[in-house]
């Protein structure tokens, strides 16, 4: 009996995903993955379509953590812009970074139709402003954009905004054909099944407790050990402590979602009529979309004290129906939360432990897209090729402040201050 997903509307309608057995005893491969999220499946694909002898480790399920819960919206670029990139790693760096998050989402499209992944993939977003000055900031960002190449955008006014989406809550928007959306879920499952279709193998509930990150690295489980010639740790916000370097680089936030009653089609669809997943401007934000069965899927709330709000359900609804006045009598089935691993200046972080341990971690919050090319990049560096992985190597990453149990205080006097600022 396969243990059951992280409860959640996405558990509830999850593709068959067969159980894997644990590891025992003691397996050589040439790379062993920690982690079975979106970044270990996709360098694990990537590495076997290159002939390695991969073994992915996951401590709980495949799609257990982040990639099995999040708002499946896959999103052009980075949560900076590429002028602010190019301040930290120089123009030519910038661009490179700005084509490999285009080459993301091409890269997810191309798994979802090769290996027949059914996880109802479609195109189109929008992002929402609250506030007049937002509409300023969508045009520095279409601008930015246009600058880039890519003409895939159109600024909505005020006028025709209640026609892509019915609530009183914005001013106006950005509509990006080239972003879009898909069940997170059922996608890593479609994953896994990929993987193991080229020959990878995957232990289920075999959390790794100890590594080995030298010239003959492993990773120990409680019932067995896997020795490699390279590692790849893809824990990401879940790795805990398992190196206490990687820790110090990112902040596991917790975030939330809830899915609606099945609202019917007529209401569904009358809530964001062309069916795009929405997303609003805030530093702190609100993400939502309809689902395939006709709810309304809504995401936001944070917390950053690593412990769950207590009253998370109502206060999330609460904001849907100031959101969307109409769902003021629609009750609320599911309501679930996960990690989102955010690093200081909200770009990826990836870089090596030693000659044979690379890492990936901290999408901040564009992990659906990026981990693709993230996983296609990790394997390339493992087989030797890491100009494109440098590439990410060289943005910098500070430590978060504080030390220890100094650090969450810290972050949430900052995340206040941005909340704040949100709200005035
Ligand atoms: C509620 C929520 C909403 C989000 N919404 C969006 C969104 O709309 N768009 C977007 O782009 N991003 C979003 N994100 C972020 C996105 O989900 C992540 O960036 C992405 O899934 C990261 O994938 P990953 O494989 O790196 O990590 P994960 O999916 O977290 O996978 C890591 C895996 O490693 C395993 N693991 C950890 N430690 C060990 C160990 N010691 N041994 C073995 N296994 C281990 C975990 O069990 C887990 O399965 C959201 C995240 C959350 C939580």
């Amino acid at each position: 009996m396969p243990k059951p997903h992280a409860p959640s509307w996405y558990a509830a309608t999850a593709n068959e995903s067969p159980a894997r057995p644990p590891l025992a005893g003691n397996v050589e491969a040439d790379v062993c993955i920690v982690g079975a999220g979106y970044t270990g499946l996709i360098t694990a694909i990537h590495l076997a379509e290159r002939g390695y002898k991969v073994v992915v480790l996951e401590a709980e399920r495949v799609g257990w953590g982040a990639s099995g819960r999040n708002g499946g919206q896959l999103i052009t670029g980075y949560n900076k812009p590429v002028d602010t990139l190019k301040r930290w790693v120089g123009e030519d760096d910038a661009r490179h970074l700005w084509e490999m998050s285009e080459e993301a989402k091409g890269i997810v499209a191309g798994l979802v139709d090769r290996f027949d992944i059914d996880c109802d993939l479609r195109w189109g977003y929008l992002l929402a402003g609250i506030k007049p000055r937002h509409m300023d900031e969508l045009r520095l960002w279409q601008e930015e954009l246009q600058g880039l190449g890519y003409d895939r955008t159109r600024l909505i006014p005020r006028e025709e905004i209640r026609s892509l989406v019915d609530s009183p809550t914005y001013v106006g928007g950005l509509v990006d054909e080239g972003s879009g959306q898909l069940h997170p879920l059922n996608y890593a499952i479609g994953l896994g099944r990929a993987a193991e279709s080229l020959g990878v193998v995957i232990h289920e509930e075999s959390k790794v407790t100890r590594v080995d990150t030298g010239a003959e690295p492993w990773a120990q489980t409680d019932r067995g050990r896997v020795r490699a010639k390279f590692l790849v740790l893809a824990g990401n916000a879940y790795l805990g402590g398992l190196v206490p370097k990687l820790r110090q680089r990112i902040m596991p936030v917790a975030t939330y979602m809830i899915a609606t009653e099945v609202l019917g089609e007529n209401l569904a669809t009358s809530l964001i009529p062309p069916g795009y997943a929405v997303a609003d401007v805030n530093f702190v934000l609100n993400y939502f979309r309809r689902s395939k069965d006709h709810r309304m899927l809504f995401g936001g709330g944070v917390s950053y004290s690593g412990l769950d709000r207590p009253d998370l359900k109502r206060s999330l609804r609460s904001t849907m129906i100031k959101v969307f006045p109409q769902l003021r009598d629609a009750a609320v089935d599911f309501c679930w939360g996960g990690h989102v691993a955010i690093t200081m200046n909200r770009t990826p972080h990836l870089g090596r432990i030693s000659d044979t341990t690379l890492f990936a971690q901290g999408y901040s919050g564009h992990g659906v897209a990026l981990t693709a090319v993230c996983g296609r990049i990790l394997a390339e560096a493992v087989a030797g090729q890491a100009e494109r992985f440098d590439v990410f190597a060289r943005i910098p990453h500070a430590p978060f402040p504080g030390p220890g149990p100094l650090k969450t205080p810290a972050l949430v006097l900052a995340m206040m201050w941005y909340r704040l600022r949100d709200l005035l």
